[in-house]
């Protein structure tokens, strides 16, 4: 590493988003002596609250993009689809961590799931759908139920349509707007489980436990760490993530969602193995555990990582829970403050709606 491509306290990281996940970057970033410049749609957003600047632009300002760049040290982003175009025009500028390649690799499902099978890593059986006719091709080789998924701006199951016995083809393809899609077969898993992952921009590689997710409505609701699962699976686990982070040259934070599939064999021992979901190239809901359960928290590790400083500890500090307030849940602040060891962090939106992420509060259990 080059002592140039580090950051020094005083010097400037450009966000890209200005969600909750930029605001914990800027929150950890501050007390690292660093400053943040948020880049976004609206004014006001929960990153633009605790940043030292903000510019309110779209994708496609290049004007406002160069202004920019010219006031950043480093950009990174808290949001994955952001266009592959502005990721270009900035890198040509400013150094992009993680790089305009993990961006690629995990906006569109199809090329992210070819992307792992080629490291070798197991994945859901999975085709490219571009029609109806290949749906129903497809819907015979790989069984229901199957999910068919849009291949890009899929989240929190949105762009998803679940086909089980009897649904309907053409309806489940026209739901989905007749975009390009990926029909992948059901996974039977036992629970979710995520790794926060991070690589620095030495090639250093650390990553927090395991830890398992619960949705509800599509929507996270609560992680635990650590998962409930053997020590080879877990290991099994960030082996995958080391080697994805290694083949993307990626710095920064990472999230790979797994599912834990379990097995009991005829001879009664029980095998577990994971095959990978979804990769996204930032900070994640299910590493906001860390920041109260872990020596180093998931923003400061992408903070240390994309200034080009050594990565912090990952080492969990307890049991964890972490749950978070969706909705009106919201409303549970005022007894939350009053429950001696529950941590709570509210993201600062004015108005809260059904399904929107509102704050979390974590339990450490010593
Ligand atoms: P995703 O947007 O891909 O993370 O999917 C949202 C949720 O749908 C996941 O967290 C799973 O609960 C479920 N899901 C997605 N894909 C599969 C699959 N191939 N098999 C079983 N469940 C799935």
């Amino acid at each position: 590493m080059t002592l140039e491509a580090a950051l020094k306290p005083g010097d400037t990281i450009g966000v890209l988003g200005g969600g909750q996940l930029g605001r914990m970057i800027a929150m950890a970033a501050a007390r690292l002596g660093l400053k943040t410049h948020v880049f976004s749609h609206h004014p006001g957003e929960p990153a633009c609250q605790v940043s030292a600047a903000a510019t309110v632009a779209e994708w496609t300002d290049e004007a406002a993009l160069a202004r920019f760049a010219e006031a950043v040290d480093v950009v990174t982003y808290e949001f994955e689809n952001v266009p592959a175009a502005t990721a270009a025009f900035l890198a040509a500028r400013k150094p992009v961590r993680p790089g305009p390649l993990a961006l690629e690799k995990t906006q569109d499902r199809l090329v992210e799931k070819d992307f792992l099978r080629g490291l070798g890593i197991p994945t859901a059986p999975y085709a490219a759908i571009d029609n109806a006719g290949a749906l129903a091709r497809h819907i015979g080789q790989l069984g229901r139920p199957a999910i068919l998924k849009t291949r890009r701006f899929g989240y929190d199951g949105k762009g998803q349509f679940a086909l089980r016995e009897g649904s309907d083809v053409g309806a489940a393809f026209r739901a989905l707007g007749g975009a390009p899609c990926i029909l992948e077969g059901f996974v039977a898993f036992e629970r979710e489980v995520s790794v926060i992952g991070a690589r620095g921009l030495d090639g250093a590689f650390a990553a927090f436990d395991v830890c398992e997710n619960e949705h509800e409505n599509h929507i996270l609701s609560l992680t635990r760490a650590p998962a409930h699962m053997a020590p080879e699976t877990a290991a099994e686990a960030m082996e995958i993530t080391h080697k994805i982070l290694d083949a993307l040259d990626y710095v920064g934070v990472i999230a790979v969602e797994m599912f834990l599939v379990a097995e009991t064999d005829p001879a009664g021992v029980r095998r577990e193995r994971v095959v990978v979901n979804e990769i996204a190239p930032r900070v994640h809901n299910s590493g906001h555990w860390t920041t109260d359960g872990a020596e180093t928290s998931q923003f400061e590790q992408h903070v240390r990582a994309i200034a080009g400083w050594p990565l912090g500890s990952p080492k969990r500090r307890g049991r964890i829970e972490m749950r978070n307030l969706i909705g009106d849940q919201v409303e549970q602040w005022r007894a939350l403050l009053t429950e001696p060891g529950a941590c709570l962090h509210l993201y600062g939106k004015a108005e809260s709606r059904p399904g929107r992420k509102m704050g979390h509060v974590t339990r450490v259990y010593p």
